[in-house]
């Protein structure tokens, strides 16, 4: 059995951003990946231009956005801004860049390799392998084991579904519509040669299904062709509950930390990465960021409760933040997960 400092499962932007840092520092780091490439991840890639801080070139970014369009039943809005408030990436991108960039710094990054035990001292993969660890940190996605093995139930998770086909838009489009999607929402992120064309909501008020059905529909009114095409879906974990457990840590999507409100999770899966690894370096160590990431959170989940609470209350909350957003009493800062620079 080989030994490390740290273990880390799963090789998302939170497990890659926590990698790095820890490598940085001179920490023996093995990061453990199922799939057989790292970065693609069913997802619309639209992030807040501070999500990428800097150490990130501007090569990755598909598309900047100045201009958001946001619609609901009643109202419509174009927000603008002097910068982009919003960029898109391609996750495939992103993930290759960020292992380049790990691996540069001295991570080890095994794929192919599902964690399937994880024991106190110790992960065993598929493959029958064992790897010894001081620090364990699950960076395993909304479907984590690392926070099932610590015992930590997830009841609070949003269901999103993408389809990323050809198509040329000029802005990001975000369509709040209570009777098609309850209170979630379905978007247009536009990327370089594709677009982002998907719907989320929270699973609790609606099947993936019925979901599927509705964006169908609300495509058709649109002229967009979408039932011919083959989409993707997958879980996103809004269900926060700690995310540091003695020598094991939970970050991003494992720790609950996307928005439950709008499903944006790569700010939040980098950040706490990154704030994770500070933590292990430094046991005695303060996380601002966590604590602002943690605030808002709770704010997104609070609106979103409000907004679950019947078909009326769902419409009159999305109606009252569509008014809000037009009339500039609330920043369009409110809705992204994004608060200041990571470093
Ligand atoms: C349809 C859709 C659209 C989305 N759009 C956006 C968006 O526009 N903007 C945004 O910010 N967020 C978006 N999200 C959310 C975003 O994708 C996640 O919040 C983000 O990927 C979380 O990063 P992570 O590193 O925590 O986890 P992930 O990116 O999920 O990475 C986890 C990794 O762990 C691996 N893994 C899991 N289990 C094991 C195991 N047992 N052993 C080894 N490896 C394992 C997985 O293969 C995966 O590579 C979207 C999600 C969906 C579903």
């Amino acid at each position: 059995m080989k030994n490390f400092h740290t273990v880390i499962v799963g090789g998302g932007p939170g497990g890659l951003a926590c990698a790095t840092l820890l490598a940085r520092q001179g920490k023996d780091v093995l990061v453990l990946e199922r799939n057989s490439t790292i970065g693609p991840k069913v997802c619309a890639g639209g992030i807040p231009s501070v999500a990428l801080g800097p150490g990130f070139p501007e090569t990755l970014w598909e598309r900047s956005f100045t201009r958001q369009h946001i619609s609901s039943n009643w109202q419509h809005t174009m927000l603008q801004d002097a910068n982009p408030i919003i960029r898109t990436v391609d996750r495939g991108r992103l993930g290759r860049w960020m292992a380049e960039r790990a691996v540069a710094a001295g991570v080890s990054i095994a794929t192919n390799a599902l964690v399937l035990e994880i024991t106190e001292d110790r992960v065993r993969t598929r493959g029958g392998e064992e790897f010894g660890y001081d620090f364990l940190v699950g960076a395993d996605g909304s479907s984590s084991l690392v926070r099932r093995q610590l015992g930590i139930p997830t009841k609070k998770i949003g269901v999103g579904i993408n389809y990323q086909m050809p198509g040329n838009f000029p802005d990001m489009q975000w369509h709040l519509n209570t009777d098609l999607f309850g209170n979630g929402y379905a978007w247009i992120f536009p990327h370089q040669d594709t677009v982002s064309i998907g719907v989320y909501a929270r699973r609790s008020t609606s099947k993936p299904g019925i979901l599927l059905n509705s964006l169908h529909q609300w495509g058709a009114r649109h002229t967009l062709e979408l039932k011919s095409r083959q989409p993707q879906a997958a879980l996103i974990n809004f269900d926060f509950r700690g995310w540091r457990f003695d020598n094991r840590f939970l970050v991003g999507d494992a720790a609950g930390l996307a928005s439950g409100l709008t499903g944006e999770g790569i700010y939040s899966a980098i950040v706490s990465g990154e704030e994770a690894a500070r933590t292990i370096l430094d046991a005695g160590y303060e996380s601002r960021k966590m604590a602002q990431l943690i605030k808002k959170h709770h704010q997104h989940a609070r609106i979103l409760e409000l907004a679950s609470g019947g078909k009326l209350a769902g419409k009159l909350v999305l109606e009252a933040l569509v008014f809000g957003l037009r009339t500039g009493l609330i920043p369009f800062s409110a809705l992204k997960m994004g608060i200041d620079q990571p470093s």
